[in-house]
């Protein structure tokens, strides 16, 4: 039988459910457990493609095509399993689903209500987790702050659950604050009281509480907060600040989380195979040379936006012993004339221009890719940024003066970068891209093939322009290598500079693939020319 556990969280947002989440899935997988992870999101987008980066963040994509929370991106890189469609839920989709189904005719006549259609559905999408996972454990973490009107439909689901699979198979997890207040100097556990109280009244009482805290709570705050929540005080777990993310599930670990987990679902407590993670965090904590990078971007002032690029640059850093420190550019800030660019990136070592869509500072990430090709300075450019360097390319040394994307010029002359004709006809804005995997054929004796070591890839997509194949042949001649092509559709993927020291950029977003073990190729090599190795 499928166990599940239920992640939620207390008292503020942002206090690391999603990290807490992974970790947690993390410990249960090196104890030799088959995991899945799941995230709930309450808002009504039925899922964040259409929203701002600054607002939400990074839409991360699974390889089967689903644009999903940037949390979705900690859980892969933690677990280094691949997650699909039913790993992200919103209210949107839930409630989609139900109307669509009431216009169908499904329900027979029923009045359809919040209990039990949403609710049914809410738990048939837990369910369908496991059954099409075949995972033993699903870790699902529910977004936004218990007490919120908008999560409610989503903890009666879990109540359900709860009273349905029994409290052997199902294991719930606040996540709260404690907070420290100056001048009387003491830890508070009184928010956290309340917080569980609210959880309490919706008919759930939490097996382990995480108290994010500046400091270990300790055994009185614990015992305190044991009595006034019901959670024993072995089930209290300490989550204080630390450098680095990948050091939390060893926290938990030496809190012996995973096994208390284990323990209420009457599951053999294996021996945990966790030294790879703790070889990991010793790298992190020891890196003995530093990097910087700049990363060239219009959402620089949330670094959210690009989570998963600055998570892979660190990465590939991890295997040289480098740490890399993003030099985060500001690609409207490039556009003014009196722009002084060898300043801006004067201690740069390499320079990447990330995916990002509409017109909105596109001749500061072109100026920026000048500056890299003629300074040889090692450049990546991520799907935008791939699009970019070819519409640079035909300008400065090809010398088509308007070539651009129909996407910010569209009657442009030159469209070096235009829709393809299935994307024409498309009215609707969500979940319409190219979006996932999509298999790319690389070309020999190429930096690209160098980097995979492999005939054909796959990587994951989220655009809706591409390359036009008419300025291929001109391209060519002045020197662009064509090193990655999608056959079926003729489509370019992978663009590179022969005669550069290392300018490659592709179509795809490699990010989404890499671990912190185990570096994504592109942002490997691209480190490694940056930091010289
Ligand atoms: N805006 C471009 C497109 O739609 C690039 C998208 C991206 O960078 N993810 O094709």
């Amino acid at each position: 039988m499928t166990k599940y556990v239920f992640v939620t969280g207390g008292v503020v947002s942002g206090l690391g459910k999603g990290i807490t989440a992974s970790s947690i899935a993390l410990l249960l997988k090196s104890r030799g457990y088959k995991v899945f992870m799941q995230k709930f999101d309450p808002y009504i987008n039925v899922d964040p493609g259409t929203m701002n980066p600054i607002q939400h963040g990074e839409v991360f994509v699974t390889y089967d095509g689903c644009e999903t929370d940037l949390d979705l991106g900690h859980y892969e890189r933690f677990i280094d399993e691949e997650l699909n469609f039913t790993s992200n839920i919103t209210s949107g989709k839930i409630y989609k689903s139900v109307i669509d189904k009431e216009r169908r005719g499904d329900y027979l006549g029923a009045t359809v209500q919040m209990v039990p259609h949403i609710t049914n559905e809410i738990k048939n999408k837990v369910y369908e987790a496991g059954i099409t996972s075949g995972a033993d454990i699903v870790i699902t973490e529910i977004g936004g702050t218990v007490g919120d009107l908008e999560s409610q439909s989503f903890i009666e689901a879990l109540r359900q659950i709860q009273y349905e699979k029994g409290s052997e198979n199902t294991f719930f997890v606040h996540c709260t604050l404690i907070p420290y207040i100056y001048g009387s100097n003491e830890l508070k556990t009184k928010p956290t009281q309340n917080s569980v109280r609210d959880l309490r009244n919706m008919g759930i009482r939490p097996d382990a509480l995480v108290c994010r805290a500046p400091f270990n709570t300790g055994e009185a705050i614990k015992k305190k907060l044991s009595l006034f929540c019901s959670v024993p005080v072995s089930n209290i777990i300490d989550s204080i600040d630390v450098k680095n993310i990948y050091e939390i599930p060893i926290n938990y670990y030496d809190q012996k989380f995973d096994e208390i987990i284990l323990k209420q679902f009457n599951l053999p407590i294996k021996k945990a195979n966790i030294e790879y993670w703790k070889d990991l965090i010793n790298t992190v904590n020891n890196l003995n040379d530093e990097v910087e990078i700049a990363l060239v971007g219009k959402y620089v002032e949330l670094h959210d936006a690009y989570i998963s690029v600055s998570e892979s640059l660190k990465h590939a850093g991890y295997k040289y012993n480098v740490k890399v420190n993003i030099n985060w550019v500001d690609s409207e800030d490039l556009e003014d004339s009196k722009a002084n660019l060898k300043e801006v990136f004067k201690n740069s070592k390499g320079i990447l221009v990330p995916g990002g869509f509409g017109s909105r500072g596109i001749e500061g990430k072109i100026k920026a890719i000048t500056y890299a090709r003629e300074n040889n300075i090692p450049f990546l450019g991520i799907c935008l940024g791939m699009q970019l360097a070819v519409i640079e390319f035909a300008r400065n040394v090809c010398k088509i003066e308007d070539a651009s994307s129909t996407e910010f010029s569209p009657t442009c002359k030159n469209p070096i970068i235009d829709l393809m004709a299935d994307q024409k006809s498309i009215v609707n804005m969500g979940g319409t891209l190219r979006l996932g995997n999509y298999e790319c054929t690389l070309k020999k004796n190429t930096l690209a093939y160098n980097d995979y070591k492999e005939d054909k890839i796959l990587e994951r997509h989220r655009h809706r322009y591409e390359f036009n194949n008419k300025y291929k042949e001109l391209l060519e001649k002045k020197g662009m290598v064509f090193s990655g092509i999608n056959e079926k559709a003729d489509l370019v993927e992978i663009i590179e500079l022969p005669k550069h020291k290392h300018f490659i950029a592709c179509q795809f977003h490699p990010e989404f693939k890499s671990r912190p073990t185990r570096p994504q190729p592109l942002f490997d090599s691209f480190v490694k020319a940056s930091c010289g190795k």
